[in-house]
């Protein structure tokens, strides 16, 4: 969960995920709704994903028991080097080193490491760093430092350092350069993606969603039908023979669009609204759909975007 979240943002999505899934069977037996319904609003839901599918496989193949080696752990889905590295140190208390972006940043500017971390030959040095600088001992203490120091003290804007305890080595501190520190990713400019929803609405005031392939943006989340174009979801309606939905609509208009970015796409909604018969209403495919009712909602895992819209479709009552 902290994977990209700040702790404080976390805290409250952690409490209510431990207290639904106290333990690895627990998790490893839900189902990906019930899931990714309690990491809604927290975005990067590979995590999510991963988490299960990673449960899934200590509850099959190990076990219930968590693996033991940096070489094991980074076999199971969404677990990298570092994160294998804090799991170890912090949980088992043995030698492993970490380098998450806390961690980067405090190393770069500790020893005034130029270009963007991400780069594979900044990265690999930084790795060789880290590694060096890993005690032989108190594994568990130094990592919780080093990473805490990242996230307290030495801060993305504006570092503590007259506090820092490590200021009379720091070779950005001492040349006044921590502005330059870690690099800048070189920038590209950001795409634009269009997309249109579609809100389709029955009588009873209950709104269609679907669920997305597993795989890919907001994979297995639920969201509204929609057309990357904006007028082939329409065409398609009408005129394909494959098309999803056969029932006719009466009344459609467009909602307020608005936008939602990602760290690599901006994605443009234009959200329409058509009004539709449930009974009438049929589809030519096996894709998961229900009807969500604001009075009696479901559990479904929603990504930002779908659920600012239903927000606002429910004010609009
Ligand atoms: S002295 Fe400042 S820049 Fe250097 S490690 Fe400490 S907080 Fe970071």
């Amino acid at each position: 969960m902290l994977q990209q979240t700040q702790v404080k943002t976390v805290i409250p999505y952690f409490e209510k995920f431990m207290r639904r899934f106290p333990n690895v069977d627990d998790l490893s037996s839900a189902s990906t709704d019930q899931v990714l319904h309690l990491w809604t609003g927290m975005g990067y839901y590979a995590r999510a994903r991963n988490l299960h599918k990673t449960a899934k496989v200590i509850a099959n193949e190990h076990d219930g028991l968590f693996p033991k080696t940096v070489d094991e752990l980074v076999k199971l889905p969404g677990i990298g080097r570092s994160t294998a590295g804090a799991i170890l140190a912090l949980s088992m208390n043995k030698r492993a080193p970490i380098l998450d972006g806390n961690v980067k940043r405090v190393l770069t500017r500790f020893y005034s490491i130029e270009g963007w971390p991400e780069q594979i030959k900044v990265k690999n040095l930084l790795w060789d760093i880290a590694e060096q600088n890993t005690p032989l001992k108190s594994f568990s203490q130094y990592t919780q430092a080093v990473m805490d120091l990242g996230a307290t003290v030495c801060k993305r804007s504006n570092p503590h350092c007259l506090e820092c305890p490590l200021n009379s080595g720091c070779n950005a501190y001492k040349l006044n350069e921590i502005q330059n520190y870690p690099g800048k990713k070189p920038k590209k400019p950001i795409p634009v993606k269009k997309v249109c929803m579609y809100v389709l609405e029955n009588e009873f005031g209950e709104i269609l969603l679907e669920q997305r392939p597993p795989s890919g943006l907001w994979g297995s989340l639920y969201s509204f039908p929609e057309a990357f174009e904006l007028n082939e979801f329409r065409e398609n309606l009408e005129t394909d023979k494959n098309l999803r939905f056969k029932s006719a609509h009466a009344e459609e208009s467009n909602l307020e669009p608005f936008r939602h970015s990602f760290s690599h796409f901006q994605l443009e909604i234009q959200p329409k609204l058509l009004k539709v018969l449930k009974n009438e209403f049929e589809t030519n495919d096996s894709i998961p759909r229900v009807w969500y009712s604001f009075q009696n909602p479901v559990e479904l895992g929603l990504a930002a975007p779908v659920k600012k819209l239903l927000s606002s479709l429910s004010a609009r009552k």
